[in-house]
This record gives C-alpha cells, structure tokens and sequence, in this order.
C-alpha cells in the first residue's frame, strides 16, 4: 500500500508493536554462534528471561513460532498412548489438542462456551475419578487469544493439589507472558509455554518453555520420538550459554533488549498497565453499547478484549472499514467466532495514547461501517485514565 503518513496501528493480539529500542538492538551483524561473543549473549539471555517468566528453572528458548514450543512442551513429556484433559476454552486450547492428538495422545476435552476460562471444580472431578493416574497432564491456555478470557492458573493447581493428582500441568502464555501476571515457579506450573511476538514486543520467530524439575525428569523417561525440540540435547550446551544448532542470533539481541526493558519498568507495573489499558477498553465498549465476549469479570484478559457485533452485523466488514479508513488492523473472531466479534489487542509496547487512538479508531469505524452503537467510549476511556485509572492502579 502506498504511504500515507503516520504509523500503522496494529491492534491485533499478537504479534505486537515492536518498539524502536527493539529494533536499533536488533540492527547487528550476525556473529559467529560458537564463538565468545555470542556466549556472553546466550548466557544473558538464558538468565535473563527467567525473571519473566517468574522462575529461577531453566528456560529453552527454541527459534520457532509459538506451536513449535507447543509441541516441544508434548513431545519431551509424554508418551504415545498418555492420556491428558484440556479444556474447549477457545480456538488456541482446540488447536493444541489438536497437535496432540497427531501425537498419539488420548486427549479429553471438556467442552466449553468459548466465553469462559478453565473450570477448577471440574480439573479437581475429573482428577478425583481418576484414580489410576491414567491422566499425565493437565494441559491449559492462560490466556485464550481468540476470546479474551484468561484461566485462574493458581486454582487449576489448587485442584490438582487438593485431588492430589500427580498430573503435569502445562499452560500456554503465548499471549500472556510479559503482559498478564503469571508465576511459573510459585503457581506450580511444570511447562509454561510461550511465544516472543506478545508481551515480550519482539517480532515473531522465537518460542519457550520454562520446564520444572518433575517436567525435566519426565523427559528423561517418556517414549516420544523427538529430536529438534529434545530437552536434554539443548541443557547441555545451554549451560554454557550456546545452543545445540543456529540460533537466531538476531533475535536474541532483540530479547536481550526486551529483557531490560521489562526490568527497568518493572514487572509489577508491567501488569498494571496492562491491566489498566483493559479496564479503560472495557469502559468503551460498554459505553458504546456493545457487549464484551467474556462472560466472567474474575477472567477479563489484561492483553485483548473480543467484542460482539450486534446480529446480522459483520465484525470483519468493520475491521475492513477501520483498515481501509485510519490504517490500524485489528484481530478476527476466530473459527466458530468468525464475523462475529473483533479483538482489540492492548498489549505489548503500549501507553495511554496509543489506546485513545486505538479506541478512537474503532469507535470512527462504528459509525463508518454502520454498527449500531452510542459514541461516548472513547471519552468513557479517557476519563478513566486521567483519574489515572483507579483501581486497576492500586491493585498494582
Ligand atoms: N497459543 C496461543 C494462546 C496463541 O495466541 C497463539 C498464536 O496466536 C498460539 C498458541 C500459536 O502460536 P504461533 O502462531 O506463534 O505458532
């Protein structure tokens, strides 16, 4: 498309605005991956990446999108013929199960409303009957991306405890980590799976996982052929700050500097200005009439909000609108949604400024394309922030 003057706004949830340091970091020669200046790198950012994911275990960083680590996260696990229990919270938690059929795994998935988080009454039922320890692992998306809903991580494990279930829990935080408070060592979590092109404001193109020493011993045992995503094949030399193939250099300047600024900003302020940008979203579409797709304020995503469109309206017509009339895309409903809602990504590289355009953007569109609404969400956004956002502040 021709150019036509500002920047681009990409509102979708995932991959994010990369930020201008991001870039200048990136924007280096490709060194020699064996050699000791890429060591120093590989040492800062196998170390520094843990505080991000809040765990002092180790973190395999692979140069893959985020099913890659998805499938790292199965294969270095389980055994063919291992049964697991997810939950149908979304596109993304089908999607994985999914994968893990093709593995060979007997996956049982507990249906859902797309509008509503992991259950942790059913986690600890199900466990509860199973009696035998025929089930591995319990397997759940923190944040669902296609529908705005996050899952109570901390009750999951709760459940898990208190049917004192010896299941691995493994949890994807692809569209969480870095935006959405997350605690893999505290939490208990055994895999924590998650994406670069989220939270951590890089392009896409690398992927993890933060593995527990009961995920790690589990790797030493399962039956799962594997060779590119091996755990054990990437511990050792990882140790030493090298990988065990070509890294991805150039991303790995990139996380380095992604890293620091999460660090300089703090990950608790990280959190509440996610969590903030999100309250003031959720004032806007309320004051525009329409309805939020999460059905449970407990499980409201901090990193996107999905908005119905009134029926016989067509949700991509008005990003189409939005894309062709102020230049900012943003994401849309996915499989069974689709049409149906629009996502408005508030994550990443993110301030008060670039939601009021966001919301400004969208609220044009409605009234572009003809969706019936009232105007007044932008303002209800603003006045949220200049309060300085209340109580999603003090929850900080
Ligand atoms: N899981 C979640 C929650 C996601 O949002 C995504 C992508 O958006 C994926 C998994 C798949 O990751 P990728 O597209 O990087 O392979």
């Amino acid at each position: 498309m021709a150019h036509r003057g500002g920047r681009h706004f990409l509102q979708i949830p995932g991959p994010t605005n990369v930020p201008d340091r991001i870039l200048r970091a990136m924007d280096r020669p490709t060194i020699d991956h064996r050699g000791p200046e890429f060591q120093k790198l590989g040492r800062e950012v196998l170390d520094g990446i843990k505080p991000v994911f809040g765990t002092t275990q180790p973190v395999v960083i692979y140069p893959a999108s985020g099913t890659g680590a998805w499938e790292a996260a199965i294969v270095n696990t389980l055994s063919p013929g291992d049964k697991v229990l997810m939950f149908e919270t979304g596109h993304f938690a089908t999607l994985w199960r999914g994968l893990a059929q093709r593995f060979g795994i007997e996956t049982e998935f507990v249906p859902g409303d797309w509008r509503h988080g992991v259950d942790a009454g059913v986690v600890e039922a199900k466990l509860r009957e199973d009696t035998g320890h025929a089930i591995k692992a319990v397997m759940v998306v923190h944040n669902e991306t296609s529908t705005g809903v996050t899952t109570r991580v901390p009750l999951v494990r709760q459940a898990i405890d208190r049917a004192g279930h010896p299941a691995l829990l493994l949890v994807d935080t692809i569209s969480s980590l870095g935006s959405i408070d997350y605690r893999h060592d505290e939490w208990g979590v055994d895999v924590t799976v998650a994406g670069s092109q989220k939270g951590l404001m890089l392009p896409p193109g690398l992927s993890f996982n933060a593995v527990s020493e009961k995920a790690m011993a589990a790797s030493r045992n399962n039956r799962m052929p594997r060779s590119y995503w091996d755990w054990q094949d990437m511990a050792k030399p990882n140790q030493n700050g090298f990988f065990p193939y070509t890294p991805a250099t150039n991303l790995l300047y990139g996380l380095r500097e992604a890293v620091a600024m999460l660090m300089e900003e703090g990950m608790a302020n990280v959190f509440a200005r996610h969590d903030r940008h999100a309250e003031a979203t959720r004032r806007a579409v309320r004051a525009w009439g329409l309805e939020i797709l999460c059905a449970e304020p407990a499980e409201y995503s901090s990193a996107l909000t999905a908005v119905m469109v009134p029926d016989g309206h067509d949700a991509d017509e008005l990003r189409r609108v939005i894309l062709d009339r102020f230049d900012m895309s943003l994401g849309a409903g996915l499989a069974k949604l689709a049409g149906k809602v629009f996502r408005i990504g508030h994550l990443g590289d993110f301030n008060d400024l670039s939601l009021a355009g966001t919301l400004a953007g969208v609220e044009m569109g409605l009234s572009v394309a003809g969706i019936p609404h009232r105007s007044g969400g932008l303002d209800a956004a603003m006045r949220f922030l200049e309060g300085n956002g209340g109580e999603a502040k003090k929850a900080a």
